[in-house]
């Protein structure tokens, strides 16, 4: 962490260096002082911060640059092959040959010659004739050319681009906010070739979900430079690659998920977040929870360079970020296609017909579309073939052992499935309780795609949800028949709202909006906002109009109304508004205190005692709870929190910070799990 010369601790309890590990700090004094920050904000241990930052390969003791191993003939070896040694193994005397002749050879190099070198080495080592080096690989400057020039930009997209690129050089944040198709990737290929000419480096982070091989080959089109892409699919070696690749600065471009953003970037110019309203650039599991969004706008803060921040959606917070002129805003109004927006609609579940989850006015729409030589997406949050196995005769209905849930029907696979522990189990035919054939109730994915399929036969329909990219090459698979027009009809859940193309998709149908209108989690609307807002953005991308038809059965509820006749804006404005009054986040901060236990009892024993070690609270801090999670149940342990509110960000986190040595103590704390989520993105 530092170096000093004098020290408190007696020096005969100092302990000696033993070995210097790597000649250039893996962590330099840019990035200690984001983790510091971090791990102060967060009131998490150091220690595993920087573990947490540091790729595991690593921390297992790797080393940061990489070494070359390079083999050379010796003095000796060459008297010897003058002498015509070795006279009987020709497969030394052609090695020993091949070294002295070329003046020596990585071992990557000899790997390339025919036939196997490495016990002929041996024996050659053996002899003194031949050496073994291991020298440390220094990365070579490397150019960055534009291969491409992209398109000429239009006014909005120019003005975005000069405005950030006027900041380039210092500390800046900026809302990138436009429709999907409003050309941000633009935006961003732009500002990325300036940072490259001017000699810098950019970090791009992504959500889970929007590192497609499309967007990949969207910046390879563009840009001939090295890029480090670090993902969470990547095996520990090919991590260590990639941060290598990124360390010593080989990588001009260094793009990835969540953890990217603490992906050492010598002479950082530019971050770029896509998307980032995304929930997946907040790590909620795990002991140290962090928003990688606001950790970009910190380290671009440290770094003192300009943070852009991408969205179709921005959230609230973002917003509010932009109303308090701490962001500024820059918009792109208009699609870049001669596309107009798509044409949204409800469609009231109540007064139509439904056929398995699909009202007649949404068929049709289909059919018309179709005949039209349009592509249709169906939306639905549920993958699966029913959320509910149900008994008919006497009400059994198949429950998680582990869980306050419901099992999933997978009828493809016959298996009821838990879509919070993973518990599964086969498909019962009959009731385990009364005898009585048992049947699916509900839709899932794979049930409007069986429903879809007997609408409209003959039609090819492809379904994108986890269960299929589960399996290796189907997303691509999926994508290729949608591209090629192969698929007419893509059934799908949240996976299909963010970063594929299909031009040619004019309607969207939302099966069923109502998920989110009335959950215990106030974040809840926001998050169905976004997800319409989306999901309709796939809609008329190409030459065609889009329509988008959405079903609920709450068709006046002013979450919905307002963001039909507004759109996004004039909902987020409603929905800040009702933040305001209820002094919800972003006017007011919170953390949660998470626990788990074997016992409903126990979870809240240690949260009671907790709220108990606060008696005399600061002014200006409140303490919600604890109560039990809304699924308290949960792969057989039971969930509670404890939140913990206040106006002031210091006063919270004054209060956190004597607090939570306290916990630690107490005795309760020895049966539960527990954690601390500092702006908590999921309330249960
Ligand atoms: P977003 O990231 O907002 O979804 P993109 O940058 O991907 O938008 O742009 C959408 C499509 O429009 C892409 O195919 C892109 O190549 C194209 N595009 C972007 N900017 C322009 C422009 N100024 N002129 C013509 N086409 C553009
Ligand atoms: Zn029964
Ligand atoms: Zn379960």
């Amino acid at each position: 962490m530092g170096s000093a010369d004098t020290s408190e601790v007696a020096p005969g309890r100092l302990k000696p260096i033993l070995e210097v590990l790597d000649p250039r700090p893996v962590l330099d004094a840019a990035a200690l002082e984001l983790l510091g920050w971090a791990a102060q904000y967060y009131h998490h241990p150091i220690g595993e911060v920087l573990a947490g930052a540091l790729p595991r390969a690593l921390r297992l003791g790797a080393s940061a640059t990489g070494s070359e191993e390079r083999w050379v003939a010796t003095a000796l070896g060459a008297e010897a092959c003058a002498a015509g040694e070795p006279r009987r193994a020709a497969r030394q005397r052609s090695l020993l040959e091949f070294l002295l002749g070329c003046g020596g050879a990585a071992a990557a190099t000899l790997n390339e010659r025919p036939g196997s070198w490495r016990d002929a080495a041996r024996s050659l080592l053996a002899r003194g004739w031949i050496a073994r080096t291991e020298s440390a690989l220094e990365a070579q400057a490397q150019d960055a050319r534009v291969r491409a020039a992209g398109p000429a930009l239009l006014p909005e997209q120019s003005a975005a681009v000069d405005a950030v690129a006027a900041s380039l050089g210092r500390f800046g944040a900026f809302v990138l906010h436009g429709i999907t198709g409003s050309g941000k990737t633009e935006v961003y290929l732009r500002l990325i070739e300036r940072v490259l000419a001017g000699g810098r480096r950019a970090l791009v982070l992504v959500p889970e979900i929007g590192l497609t091989p499309q967007l990949l080959g969207r910046f390879r089109e563009r840009f001939d430079a090295p890029m480090a892409v670090l993902h969470s699919a990547l095996t520990d070696h090919e991590r260590l690659l990639a941060w290598r690749d990124a360390f010593s600065g080989r990588a001009r471009i260094v793009l990835g998920t969540r953890s990217v953003v603490f992906a050492p970037v010598p002479q950082l110019g530019l971050i770029v977040v896509d998307e980032e309203h995304d929930a997946s650039f907040k790590q909620h599991e795990g002991g140290f929870r962090y928003s990688a969004r606001d950790l970009a706008v910190m380290r671009a803060r440290h770094a003192a360079v300009p943070v852009v921040l991408g969205s179709a959606t921005p959230a609230l917070e973002t917003l509010h970020n932009v109303a308090a002129g701490r962001y500024a805003h820059l918009r792109l109004q208009r699609r870049t296609a001669q596309s107009l927006p798509p044409r949204l609609a409800l469609l009231d579940l109540r007064t139509s017909a439904v056929r398995s989850g699909i009202a007649t006015p949404a068929v049709l729409a289909i059919e018309r579309h179709l005949a039209d030589d349009g592509q249709v997406l169906v939306f639905l949050n549920r993958r699966g073939y029913a959320p509910t196995l149900l008994c008919t005769a006497c009400g059994w209905i198949a429950p998680c052992r582990e869980c306050d849930a419901r099992l999933t029907v997978h009828l493809g696979a016959g298996r009821l499935r838990c879509h919070h522990c993973g518990a599964d189990a086969p498909l019962p035919q009959r009731c385990p309780q009364c005898g009585f054939a048992v049947k699916p109730v509900g839709q899932g994915t794979q049930r409007i795609e069986e429903t879809l399929g007997a609408l409209f036969p003959g039609v090819t329909i492809a379904r994108l949800d986890r269960d299929v990219v589960r399996r290796r090459g189907e997303l691509e698979e999926v994508m290729r028949r949608m591209s090629s027009g192969e698929a007419r009809i893509l059934v799908g859940t949240q996976m299909v709202t963010k970063g594929h193309d299909f031009p040619n998709v004019t309607l969207v149908v939302v099966l069923n909006a109502d998920q989110g209108l009335f959950s215990t989690d106030f974040r809840a609307p926001e998050r169905l906002a976004q997800t319409i807002v989306q999901v309709a953005g796939r809609a008329g991308r190409g030459a065609k109009p889009g329509e988008v038809l959405i079903q609920s059965e709450f068709p006046d509820h002013p979450l919905l109304t307002s963001l039909l006749a507004e759109g996004y804006d004039g909902f987020a404005r409603a929905a800040l508004a009702e933040r305001s009054q209820a002094a919800w986040p972003p006017f007011s901060r919170l953390a949660a205190v998470r626990d788990s236990a074997t016992t409903a009892q126990a979870a809240l024993a240690f949260l009671t005692d907790a709220r108990k070690l606060a008696q005399r609270l600061p002014r200006g801090v409140r303490l919600l709870g604890p109560v039990p999670a809304a699924m308290a149940k949960r792969a057989g342990r039971y969930h509670a929190q404890l939140l913990i509110e206040s106006p002031q960000r210091a006063r919270l986190h004054e209060f956190l910070e004597s607090w939570l040595g306290q916990l630690e103590r107490l005795p309760s704390a020895r049966r539960v799990r527990w954690s601390l989520d500092v702006d908590p993105i999921e309330l249960f």
